[in-house]
């Protein structure tokens, strides 16, 4: 049923894998499920649509697993993670063709996205060997309290398809150096990535049943989900995707009381105040709004302009939308790639039909393009108000909708209207505005005078409906 070889453009063929991973071995299933290049509507991959049994397997490979793995010195954890680290950034090129074959970014993306997740890998392998407990005595004159730090034991995740690696190194490293043992279910979308990571991390020499992917399509993940909340050997889940299904891992983690990481929607507001930098302002916006085709949770979904200084920033915006080359991001130039999927592409077309219906004006793009499906311009919409779509459901592709204000007091208001509290940005030149809204924005991350918040070393994370806990950081290591 393949129809594109993938094997012949990767230089080390054996990181196309289409079997899933479990306890050292790859596992054929006689069932499998089809992986779609969103660029070319072409099929790439026929991958093992693994059950709920398989999920009980990999759960049982990670607990027996975790004995040995957590009574390594956190040394030898971080040599061999390390290791990984290094193999990792080594195949950048071929992984980074995975990436774009099955998610569609542009390769400079995909490699910068190699890059970027490696990072994890190597800070929380530094990490691992400085996590320190504490020694209290207030109480007693003759006693003294320890405080260790443990492992947590088996971990699993769920991973999303918009960073195939680094939603998955960024949830993995810290358990991993911390002495935990991990079952990942990867999206049904983009298997393909995770599986080479597997194919790497078995390379380095993480041990047997560390590591275990159970690939599955659409309907098997939700029976396998079901699985991996129940079990009670399962300590942690973290999952990053949307709130709806947050919700229901949540619920389904309550009766085994699992601790839980939930990254889940943003709805990001992109404030420019009238003292802004406005060519910052724009390239922030440019950042923010059209990495991942706008695909990202933290992308700006909301453009807030102090009306002092709309035309100016609409019309220098719109201008830098001339460099982005829409495409198949696998060839040379494109720097924006397809939407994911069909449905993904319709509802940027609801969002903003559903603007311009009811009085937004379009100052760029606005359509499809016509070399495939899933292709979309990079659109600005200028004189967009609260009473559309697009600034309160998550777009999740290239629209920026800018919404005229005037006030400081006004705007963290509008800003702050929204149930999702993940990422927000401004831009401000003036001191004491930039504290007082940097408190002020109801989110777990703000970035001021920038479009780009995430690092191996901030935490990432939302308040609200946005989800629990934090990833990357010291912090991603406690959690
Ligand atoms: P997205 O819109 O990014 O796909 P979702 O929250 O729908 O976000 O899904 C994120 C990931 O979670 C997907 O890869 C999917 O396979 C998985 N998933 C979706 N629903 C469930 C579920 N009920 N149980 C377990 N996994 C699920």
């Amino acid at each position: 049923m393949q129809t594109v070889d993938i094997r012949s453009l990767l230089k080390d063929h054996s990181l196309f894998k289409e079997e899933a991973f479990i306890n050292g071995n790859w596992i054929q299933s006689k069932n499998t499920f089809l992986v779609n290049n969103p660029a070319t509507d072409e099929m790439i991959a026929n991958v093992a649509n693994l059950g709920t049994q398989d999920a009980e397997l990999a759960i049982t490979a990670a607990e027996k697993a975790l004995p040995a793995w957590r009574s390594k010195l956190a040394k030898e954890r971080a040599q061999i993670m390390r290791k990984w680290f290094d193999l990792i950034l080594e195949n950048t090129q071929d992984l980074a063709k995975l990436m774009t074959l099955e998610q569609g970014k542009p390769l400079a993306e995909a490699a910068g996205e190699v890059v970027y997740g490696t990072s994890f890998v190597e800070w929380f392998a530094e990490e691992a060997k400085r996590v320190e407990g504490s020694i209290l005595g207030i109480t007693w004159s003759d006693k003294r309290l320890m405080v260790v730090k443990q492992p947590i034991d088996v971990c699993v995740t769920i991973t999303p398809w918009n960073f195939p690696i680094a939603m998955i190194t960024r949830k993995i490293a810290p358990a991993l150096t911390a002495g935990c043992t991990i079952v990942i279910q990867p999206a049904e979308l983009t298997p393909l990535s995770a599986l080479a990571l597997a194919e790497l991390a078995k390379r380095a020499g993480i041990p047997d049943g560390v590591i275990n992917i159970v690939t599955a399509d659409a309907n098997q993940s939700i029976a396998i989900g079901k699985t991996l909340c129940a079990s009670p050997t399962v300590r942690h889940l973290s999952f990053t995707g949307s709130t709806e299904v947050g919700r229901i891992l949540m619920e389904q983690c309550t009766p085994t009381v699992k601790k839980l990481a939930l990254e889940l929607g943003g709805h990001a507001p992109f404030i420019v105040f009238e003292d802004a930098d406005i060519d910052a302002a724009v390239s922030g916006a440019m950042e923010s709004k059209f990495r991942n085709s706008g695909q990202t949770c933290v992308c700006a979904n909301r453009f807030y302009v102090h009306k002092k200084v709309q035309d100016v920033f609409v019309e220098k915006f719109a201008k830098a939308l001339s460099v982005i080359k829409v495409g198949d991001g696998i060839q040379t130039g494109i720097t924006q790639g397809p939407l994911i999927e069909t449905a993904a592409l319709k509802k940027v077309k609801k969002h903003v039909a559903d603007a311009l219906g009811k009085g937004a004006t379009l100052v760029s793009g606005g359509k499809r393009t016509v070399e495939c499906k899933n292709f979309y311009e990079p659109t600005i919409l200028a004189n967009v108000n609260s009473e559309m779509l697009i600034t309160y459901e998550e777009t999740f592709g290239p629209g920026a909708p800018i919404i005229p204000v005037e006030s400081d007091e006004e705007v963290i208001k509008l800003a702050n209207n929204s149930q999702f509290g993940l990422a927000s940005y401004f831009l401000s030149r003036d001191i004491g505005r930039v504290w007082k809204v940097a408190e002020a924005l109801e989110y777990g991350m703000v970035g001021v005078n920038t479009g780009l918040i995430s690092n191996e070393v901030a935490p990432f994370g939302g308040i609200k409906q946005a989800g629990l806990g934090r990833d990357g950081s010291v912090y991603g290591m406690d959690e």
